[in-house]
């Protein structure tokens, strides 16, 4: 695919009192106002999406999606209340950008005197943009996300996580140099693969065709991929629906798939089935409120998805997040694939293993080796054949704190116990073994030794002995 850098940016300027000028970006008034652009301890770490840091280069977005959940989450906000009260403009009429984002970041991560503030080379945390404004909006936002992670990348050694609902990813690639390409993640999100249907309840986005196409384009290309399916619609063959969408996102070449039902935020239900009523897709609203009329009809429209998209996806790249209640929290506990959000999501959840981020990316790995053994976090419940199948793509994060978590599962879960069956597993095993590096396979020893009994007769001689030689 050929990226038109002719798109245009959709910014117009109109004049206002008169006298001064007014940025229009898609129909909408754009303010700015200053603000941090990186969190360094976001919640989204309990999504996966990232080990904690996100960025954000707006505060109120350019596309205007009937389910978005920004506004219920800022509204109270005092810069967004005042920038409302100030142009009598509602949020979703409102384009919020933040002051010289660009160099708002190099301030965040550097110190007083311009060093770099996170320069620890064994740093490989992922950053995740954005949680709450789509980073490739408009050209002139894509290009903006650009100059934003090049500088991250210069000056840390994060990976950078990019979503997007516009074709332009490919634009925001091509910006950055082949000796980068490694550390950028891209992603487009859908919940849907018919042009005309998006349309309805996501205003202004471009045609998911198109994004489909960009994201085809950035596999093509060899850039890393994620899958985002969401939100998903109620469907009258979920299993029909799982198999084309996963086809059209080519879940092959993507690292991991998130998936997600439609959430009631607010208005969000109310103005999704209002969007699709007036945008002739009368059926789809109707289900919509069927489905979403009590708590049990919800629950199984959530359920359906989940299994439609397990039969289709590696459980080991589904991440299908799923809110959860006390009543259906032992449901999705400890599926493979499913990731329980919430309070009452439980230990068993993938999210509630994983210790805060923004702590681990402080500590070195005996220090986390030491926290995980401590906080018993490594005594997962899972099966250890799924683990076999986890764990090669537990050492490709190489951060610390994945090094740790999976040196330990190596020797303390896997070695011990796990005899592999078949030539499948055996590969893992092999695989594992190749990703290791040296301190993970220190890690892996003195665990092992602590463990005791990790001579197991069961596991093949020469993988166990390659696992431990200097
Ligand atoms: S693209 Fe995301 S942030 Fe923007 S309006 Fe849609 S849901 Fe909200």
């Amino acid at each position: 695919m050929k990226v038109d850098k002719s798109v245009s940016a959709n910014v117009t300027l109109s004049p206002v009192s008169g006298v001064n000028k007014t940025e229009i970006i898609a129909g909408k008034r754009v303010e700015e106002h200053e603000c941090r652009i990186i969190n360094l301890d976001s919640g989204f770490v309990h999504k996966l999406l990232c080990d904690g840091p996100t960025f954000s280069a707006g505060t109120a977005c350019t596309y205007r999606c009937s389910y978005c959940y920004v506004e219920t989450m800022l509204h109270k906000l005092p810069a967004v209340r005042a920038i409302k009260e100030r142009t009598g403009c509602k949020f979703q009429d409102l384009v919020i950008r933040r002051k010289d984002a660009v160099r708002q970041v190099v301030k965040e991560l550097t110190d007083a005197k311009g060093r770099p503030k996170f320069s620890d080379p064994n740093d490989h945390r992922v950053i995740f943009g954005s949680p709450l404004v789509d980073v490739a909006a408009t050209v002139a936002l894509a290009d903006e996300t650009a100059e934003i992670c090049m500088q991250i990348l210069e000056l840390t050694h994060w990976q950078i996580r990019l979503l997007s609902k516009s074709h332009l990813l490919p634009r925001v690639a091509q910006a950055i140099p082949e000796r980068y390409k490694h550390r950028v993640i891209y992603g487009v999100s859908t919940g849907t693969l018919d042009d005309e249907l998006a349309a309805a309840f996501e205003k202004g986005t471009p045609l998911v065709s198109a994004r489909i196409k960009s994201l085809r384009w950035l596999q093509d290309h060899g850039h890393r991929t994620f899958g985002m399916i969401c939100p998903i619609l109620p469907q009258r063959d979920p299993q029909r629906f799982a198999q084309k969408i996963a086809e059209a996102i080519r879940v092959e070449n993507c690292e991991h798939v998130w998936a997600e039902v439609l959430n009631v935020r607010g208005e969000s239900m109310a103005r999704t089935v209002e969007a699709l009523k007036s945008g002739g897709f009368g059926e789809a609203a109707m289900l919509l409120e069927q489905t979403t009329a009590n708590k049990n009809t919800w629950e199984s429209y959530a359920r359906g998805t989940f299994e439609a998209l397990s039969s289709v996806i590696p459980h080991d790249k589904l991440r299908f997040m799923q809110y959860v209640s006390k009543s259906t929290a032992e449901w999705w506990n400890g599926r493979p694939g499913a990731l329980p959000l919430g309070a009452a999501a439980g230990s068993r959840s993938i999210a509630s293993q994983t210790p805060s981020a923004a702590k681990m990316g402080t500590l070195g790995l005996p220090e986390i080796t030491a926290e995980l053994l401590e906080q018993g976090r490594i005594e997962r419940e899972q099966h250890e054949r799924e683990l076999a199948r986890t764990l090669p793509e537990l050492f490709q994060r190489r951060s610390p704190f994945w090094e740790a978590v999976s040196a330990l599962a190596f020797a303390k879960v896997l070695l011990p116990t796990w005899k592999p069956e078949g030539k499948e597993q055996l590969e893992a095993a092999e695989r594992c073994l190749k990703l290791l590096t040296p301190d993970a396979r220190k890690v892996a020893r003195e665990v092992g030794q602590i463990v005791g009994d990790h001579a197991s007769k069961r596991w093949p001689a020469e993988i166990y002995d390659e696992a431990f030689a200097d």
